[in-house]
């Protein structure tokens, strides 16, 4: 079966699939997005990539395109349609199309895009079990971290440097010195003393799914969780590192701007959440969490 996208209410062969020039995703990056993984042709933890989608367009008052029960029809029915049983789906929505003008248009709908595909996932498993490089990056992005927008540049510019350098991703680093996330992912270390530490909610990083999950999974197991920031130079004097997102899931990190975290290989406890979280993943991440109060920057 062809692949198709939803756009604006429509399931669309996705070789015609457009939206206008004068979208303001376009000229203006006004727009949100998520994507969120799709596991045995179901999607994880959709629930919490809506709340998080529903509070994106309340910071930039974009207007609800429909409910969130109509959004997840719409969801599932770009997946069925796309047979997709491992995968994920992107969902972007943007203020909508208006001649360009820098302040908000009038009442106009927003444009919503959908569009599911299928991955193989035996890459992620053998970078998980080899465990991935990272390198630094300063961190350029606005002040709205917290917002899933799709202003993307300063992140594709990192990840740009990190494939050049041959990592798997790019940390980002703030003027103090301190590690804000990776450029597509939350990033977390494990201290010599067995301490997992992640940086605390703020506008300063994009509160993950995958985080927040990771979160309750660490916390059922009985692990000394610290939210807080990290420096480079504790990274690297950690017992471990891995990345968190609904892409990599967790992704251990063995080294860091060419120097090696641990004994440079996969961690235990970055693979012991690894596998809870496929566990996680392959129950579509059913009542764990309560997403409502999980996103709110302080
Ligand atoms: N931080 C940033 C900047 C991201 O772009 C992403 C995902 O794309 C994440 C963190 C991880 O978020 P999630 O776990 O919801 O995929």
């Amino acid at each position: 079966m062809a692949r198709v996208a939803y756009v604006n209410g429509q399931y669309v062969p996705y070789g015609q699939a457009a939206v206008h020039v004068e979208d303001r995703g376009f000229q203006f990056a006004d727009g949100v997005y998520e994507v969120i993984a799709i596991l045995n042709g179901r999607l994880v933890d959709a629930e919490g990539h809506l709340v998080r989608l529903e509070r994106s367009l309340d910071e930039l008052r974009i207007r609800h395109p429909m409910s969130r029960a109509a959004l997840t029809v719409v969801l599932n029915e770009t997946v069925r349609r796309n047979r997709v049983k491992q995968g994920n789906i992107y969902l972007q929505i943007t203020r909508g199309a208006a001649r360009r003008e820098f302040a908000f248009p009038g009442d106009i709908p927003p444009t919503v895009v959908a569009i599911a595909r299928s991955v193989d996932m035996t890459k992620a498993a053998a970078n998980a079990a080899r465990g991935v490089a990272a390198i630094t990056r300063p961190d350029i992005r606005w002040g709205r971290c917290d917002i899933k927008s799709v202003g993307l540049l300063p992140a594709a510019l990192a990840k740009q440097a990190a494939k050049e350098a041959g990592a798997y991703e790019a940390w980002l680093v703030d003027r103090d010195g301190y590690v804000t996330e990776g450029s597509s992912s939350n990033a977390w270390i494990v201290t010599k003393d067995n301490v997992l530490v992640t940086r605390a909610l703020s506008t300063a990083i994009l509160g993950g799914i995958t985080r927040s999950a990771m979160l309750e999974l660490a916390r059922r197991e009985g692990l000394t969780v610290e939210n807080r920031a990290f420096t480079v130079a504790e990274a690297l004097a950690a017992k471990e590192a891995f990345v968190t997102s609904t892409t990599s899931y967790a992704m251990p990190v063995v080294s860091l701007d060419g120097q090696p975290i641990g004994n440079g290989g996969p961690g235990v406890v970055a693979s012991r959440l690894r596998a809870l979280y496929e566990a996680h993943a392959a129950s579509h991440g059913a009542g764990d969490a309560d997403w409502e109060a999980g996103f709110l920057a302080p």
